[in-house]
């Protein structure tokens, strides 16, 4: 929702700006038909590679602390949203609990995510 990429923008700012992560590389931006709930605008998507020290799970509420400063509220499922900070991979770590999975288990349903993980090999 909104400006949609000002928003992908800001969070990549903020997410430099967090301590212990260090924003390295961006792919390039990729426009998609929503999925799911498909009345609504397309989206905007992108990846970066971070280098971090933080683990994955403080990883994940740091990019959640992130998304509310920029206005993200509780909807539905794939509905609207201004900002969405998702886990693609993490190093080659795998996990799957109700709070985290690893690598995000969508990757191979969206070629956006495997052609920006192209872009930025590990
Ligand atoms: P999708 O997973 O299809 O991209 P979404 O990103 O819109 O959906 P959200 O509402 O942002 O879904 O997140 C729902 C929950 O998914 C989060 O509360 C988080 O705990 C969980 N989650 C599990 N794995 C991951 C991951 N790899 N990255 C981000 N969130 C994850
Ligand atoms: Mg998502
Ligand atoms: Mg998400």
């Amino acid at each position: 929702m909104g400006h949609r990429l000002n928003n992908c923008k800001k969070a990549l700012t903020l997410l430099n700006n967090t301590p212990h992560i260090q924003v390295l590389k961006q792919s390039t931006w990729v426009e998609t038909k929503p999925v799911g709930f498909t009345q609504q605008k397309k989206f905007m998507n992108g990846a970066c590679k971070i280098k971090t020290t933080l683990s994955p799970l403080k990883l994940l509420s740091t990019l959640q602390k992130i998304e509310r400063q920029l206005g993200r509220k509780k909807t539905f499922r794939w509905g609207p949203r201004c900002i969405d900070l998702d886990i693609l991979v993490f190093d080659h770590f795998k996990m799957n609990s109700k709070r985290l999975t690893l690598p995000h288990p969508e990757i191979k349903n969206r070629s956006f995510i495997l052609k920006a993980l192209k872009e930025l090999p590990q």
